[in-house]
Order: structure tokens, then sequence, then C-alpha cells
């Protein structure tokens, strides 16, 4: 392999300038370059002149490999042993490839930022509390003034027997009878809030039970001051404050009507 390049022995001597290397050695430059961080300046040749004037006299022959390279120019890197991995010349002789590649390295830095970001955000919605549609029904009766008292909750009609669902993750705090509701079940969430579901024909947890968004409850019934079939939905702020279900539910993305 050397012997092919005996031809090509420059020799560098004082300060003379150097003839313009071959398109060969300046792809080699450019491999010890890159290797060494240095691209720009073997782009332009400064690397190749400034090897010349410290290195006064001594013979440079023709690169056979990359190492070679990296010892004769200073550009570090041992002649033998320890020199930076380097690629196969023959992938790195072209300069405008080896830009392509740096080119190509950023894309794929900014892929991988583009999927940790993804993630983030993933893991982000994960942890935000997730909101369920208490049952499915008819949505009869809003919060507020209502015959000549104040409904506090949301009501959504359908059969009996129809499920109930919890409105989000929590403890069950409560589940049996109550004035009014015939039966009620009471779940608190993480935020504090706590959700209120009443005129259930039946019930399926138990104080103290932890519940997951959608989990079923109970059934819809007719128990209490009722007129029909319906789940009588509501939401304590804070676990005090009974606030209209409908605008809570809505920000979470159900919609009852
Ligand atoms: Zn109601």
């Amino acid at each position: 392999m050397k012997g092919a390049l005996n031809g090509a022995v420059v020799r560098v001597r004082g300060s003379h300038r150097l003839a313009p290397p071959s398109s060969a050695l300046r792809g080699r430059v450019v491999v010890a370059a890159v290797a060494c961080g240095a691209f720009a300046a073997a782009a332009a040749g400064q690397t190749l002149n400034s090897a010349g004037a410290t290195d006064s006299d001594a013979a440079v022959t023709p690169l056979a490999n990359a190492t070679d390279a990296s010892a004769a120019f200073g550009l570090g890197g041992a002649a033998t042993g320890g020199a930076p991995e380097l690629l196969p010349a023959s992938h790195l002789s072209d300069p405008s490839a080896e830009a392509q590649k740096l080119a190509d390295s950023e894309q794929v830095t900014q892929a991988r930022e583009k999927r940790e970001a993804a993630a983030r955000k993933a893991a982000e919605e994960a942890a935000k509390p997730k909101t369920c549609l208490p049952a499915k029904g008819t949505f009869t009766s809003g919060f507020g003034a209502r015959w000549g008292t104040s409904h506090l909750g949301v009501d959504i009609a359908n059969s009996i027997g129809t499920p109930i669902y919890a409105a989000a993750a929590g403890t069950v705090i409560e589940a049996g009878p109550a004035s009014g509701f015939g039966l009620w079940v009471r779940i608190q969430h993480d935020d504090g809030t706590v959700t209120v579901y009443g005129h259930m024909n039946s019930f399926s947890v138990r104080a103290g039970q932890k519940v997951g968004c959608g989990d079923q409850i109970a059934e819809i019934g007719n128990r209490g001051q009722s007129t029909g079939p319906h789940l009588h939905f509501e939401v304590w702020q804070n676990g005090t404050k009974k606030i209209n279900p409908l605008p809570w539910l809505s920000a979470r993305g159900i919609n009852l009507t």
C-alpha cells in the first residue's frame, strides 16, 4: 500500500510552502482534521502549512493510513495505537460528504430531541388527572335553582341498572344510605375534589377502596328523592364547596350535553 504512493513523497523544508496537496492528500488531511474536530482549518489547507513550519526537514511520507496523517501533521494521536478510531478513508475522501455526515448527525440529534420532547409530553399527559363520564344517559337537569330549591348537582337519566363510573381515580370515602340520595357513593380525588353519586339502585364499592377513572362503582336507580331512574352527580371542590359539575367536566373533556 505504501509502495504505491512513494512517488508522492513531499519534503517539508523550513518555511517553504508546500505545493498544493493532491486531492487524495487533502482528503486524508480532512480525515485527520475531522477526527480532531478541526474540519474548517483543514478545509482551508492551513493545517498542512503549519505542520511544515514546525517540522522542518522532516520528510513527510505519503499517508498510507489515517493514523499516519494524525501523527505527521501534529493533529493528535500517536503514530501507532491510541489514535482515534477512524472510518475507512474511502468513505471520507469527499469533504462535502463529510459535511453531509455532520448534517446527518445533526438530524439524528434533532430527531432524538424530538422523541425526548414527545416522551416528556406523554408523561405529563399521563400525570394529569383523567376524567371519565360518570354515566351514559340523558342530561335532564342542571345545577342551580329548581322548584324553589337548589339543585346542587346534575342529573343523567337512564334505565335502572345502567352502570355508574368513577369520574376520576380516587378513594371511596363513603358508600351507603344518605338522606335524600337514597344511597350514595362519595369518592375523594387526588386534588381534594370529592365527587358524589346518588339515587343508585346498588353500589359495588366500599369506603377506603381505591378506584380508577371509569371503574364501575354502582348502578343507576330511583332511590331517595327521585322522580325517575337517574344518576344525581355532584362535585365538591376541596371536598366541601358544591360547584356546577358541567364546567368541571367540560374543562376535563367530558360533555354531558
Ligand atoms: Zn339531581
